[in-house]
């Protein structure tokens, strides 16, 4: 599973570059949870915030997956799998208290930077 996710996507790097340019700060491929074996991809761990920008394939997005698993009998179970995980970890994280955002890897990285700043200054504001 940890081979799937893959490290260094260009959707995932334009993204960060974003951010970076905008002065935030934040771990790459990260585990949220030490003891939970799950990476996100852009994790702000004092604001407990965890960003997943999942690829259309692995991850079923609806805009480009369904041309895909129409005539793939192997690959079916292993995408629900992924999606079921996908769920999991969503649930695993915000009962530690966190927060989760998930973007599809097709998506414009200027409107998904744009959103993590947002969530990221919301989470800043709302500590005090
Ligand atoms: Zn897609």
């Amino acid at each position: 599973m940890q081979a799937i996710r893959s490290k260094d996507t260009a959707p995932e790097l334009a993204v960060r570059r974003r951010l970076h340019a905008e002065g935030f700060r934040f771990r790459v491929a990260h585990r949220p949870l030490k003891d939970l074996r799950r990476t996100a991809d852009i994790v702000f761990t004092r604001r407990k915030l965890a960003v997943f920008i999942d690829g259309c394939f692995w991850h079923s997005c609806p805009v480009h997956v369904p041309a895909v698993s129409q005539n793939s009998d192997y690959w079916n179970p292993k995408l629900f799998r992924n999606r079921q995980r996908d769920e999991e970890t969503n649930v695993l994280l915000k009962e530690a208290g966190w927060t989760v955002l998930r973007f599809w890897a097709h998506e414009d990285p200027e409107k998904v930077a744009a959103a993590v700043a947002s969530e990221v200054r919301a989470l800043t504001f709302s500590e005090s």
